[in-house]
């Protein structure tokens, strides 16, 4: 069986999924795991596609110092015990500086250009960097495919990626990037079956989860984003603040005495929901919360919302559909009420019953705008740039690339 590995490493976990190649390039998901607590409480667990548990097991601390050790224990349980040697890799990328618009088959040179923008994502890139270098040197065979989340918005115009900061920094990659875009560009690929007229129009997508922006579709490409040169700007996120004056950060570091990895830790830890409320990062756990600070950070979170739109609809100049994705964006039926009523003064209404029931489109049938939930699919996206990139290569048919 044909199989592609998608791979999102971060700082202390390696997320996996397995996707089996059937007829004419579809892709069918298989397994879903990770390796999480590198460096705490290593444990690897994974499910089948019904869900059905197939790991759940810890590992000495010493034994996964590191996210390479993590993919190479990952790796060696779906091959020595599933027997799953896949054709290639795609790996989850945050940055693909100002160059990478769109994925690319990963060879020593892309690497090294890829390690040049470490400082452009601090938190994120070296950890998606580790296992491709420890595949490269194990496998060097086997095709591997980085996927940007950056690279889905390079279509904005120039305009919309400058800072008003002197030139020589634009130059040197100081610039408005813009995150999620393999999640924004899986609702830009759905947007077409669930509303084709609507899709070649102007459409905001809100990527609401964890981490949470907003992007501004027109015809199906990305035209704005609310975040910019990192992914801590926009709107406020589980642990990061969104947009921040700067100055903010200058009082940190003169009238605070901070350190600039303790901001950094700061700005990317201990903000957002979790600093305003005082109580989780988790939009649960301030739902159900009776504490004034908790219902303040929700009230914040979709007072933010609501002034992006505005921003975004601005820049679409109009607006012919909005949308919801990602973990809270998907299930909150509350935070998905409330946000629509900010977005009342476009003449959007919502149908509460086809909100409670998670229905694909929950506006109400007098709205002037459709609402849609369109679950993201990330991982597919990156199978689908893996399956692609391997397709079109010049010279090699699958088989001959397998690695065995
Ligand atoms: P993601 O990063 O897309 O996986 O989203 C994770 C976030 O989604 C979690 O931190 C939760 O705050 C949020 N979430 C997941 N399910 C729900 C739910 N039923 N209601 C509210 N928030 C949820």
């Amino acid at each position: 069986m044909d199989t592609i590995l998608v791979v999102n490493a971060g700082s202390s976990s390696v997320k996996f999924q397995v996707f089996a190649v059937e007829g004419e390039g579809k892709l069918q998901r298989l397994i879903k795991g990770q390796m999480d607590g590198i460096g705490s409480r290593p444990r690897l667990r994974a499910k089948g596609a019904e869900s059905d548990p197939l790991a759940d097991r810890v590992y000495p601390i010493e034994s996964v110092p590191d996210v390479s050790a993590a993919m190479s224990i990952a790796g060696g349980w779906l091959r020595d015990e599933l027997r799953i040697s896949p054709m290639a890799v795609g790996h989850r990328v945050v940055h693909g500086g100002p160059q990478y618009e769109r994925p690319v088959l990963i060879d020593h040179g892309v690497v090294a250009r890829l390690e040049r923008f470490i400082t452009l994502a601090p938190l994120h890139q070296p950890y998606n960097l580790a296992p491709i270098r420890s595949l490269l040197a194990n496998f060097p065979d086997l095709p591997q495919v980085a996927c940007f989340d950056t690279a889905f918005h390079r279509t904005h115009d120039a305009v919309a990626d400058y800072y008003a900061i002197p030139h020589q920094l634009h130059a040197e990659g100081v610039r408005r990037y813009g995150f999620h875009g393999l999640s924004y560009e899986y609702v830009a690929k759905t947007m077409p079956q669930v509303a084709p007229e609507i899709a070649k129009g102007r459409v905001i997508v809100a990527h609401l989860g964890s981490g949470a922006s907003m992007c501004a579709l027109k015809g199906g490409r990305s035209a704005e984003s609310t975040m910019g040169f990192t992914a801590l700007d926009g709107l406020p996120m589980g642990t990061r603040p969104g947009q921040l004056d700067p100055g903010v950060v200058l009082y940190l570091l003169s009238e605070k005495g901070m350190a600039a990895s303790a901001v950094q830790n700061f700005l990317y830890r201990d903000c957002g929901l979790k600093g305003l409320s005082g109580v989780s990062n988790d939009m649960r756990e301030l739902e159900i919360s009776e504490d004034p600070k908790a219902k303040l950070a929700i009230e914040y979170f979709v007072y933010r919302i609501g002034l992006n739109a505005g921003m975004l609809a601005a820049a679409l100049q109009g607006l012919d559909a909005f949308v919801f994705t990602a973990g809270i964006g998907e299930n909150s039926v509350r935070i998905r009420a409330l946000i629509v009523d900010k977005l009342a003064w476009l003449g959007v209404t919502l149908d509460p019953a086809e909100n409670s029931r998670h229905a694909r489109l929950i506006s109400g049938s007098d709205s002037r705008i459709p609402v849609y939930v369109i679950p993201t699919d990330e991982e597919l996206m990156i199978a689908r740039h893996t399956l692609s990139l391997l397709a079109n290569r010049p010279s090699s048919s699958f088989r001959q690339e397998r690695v065995s």
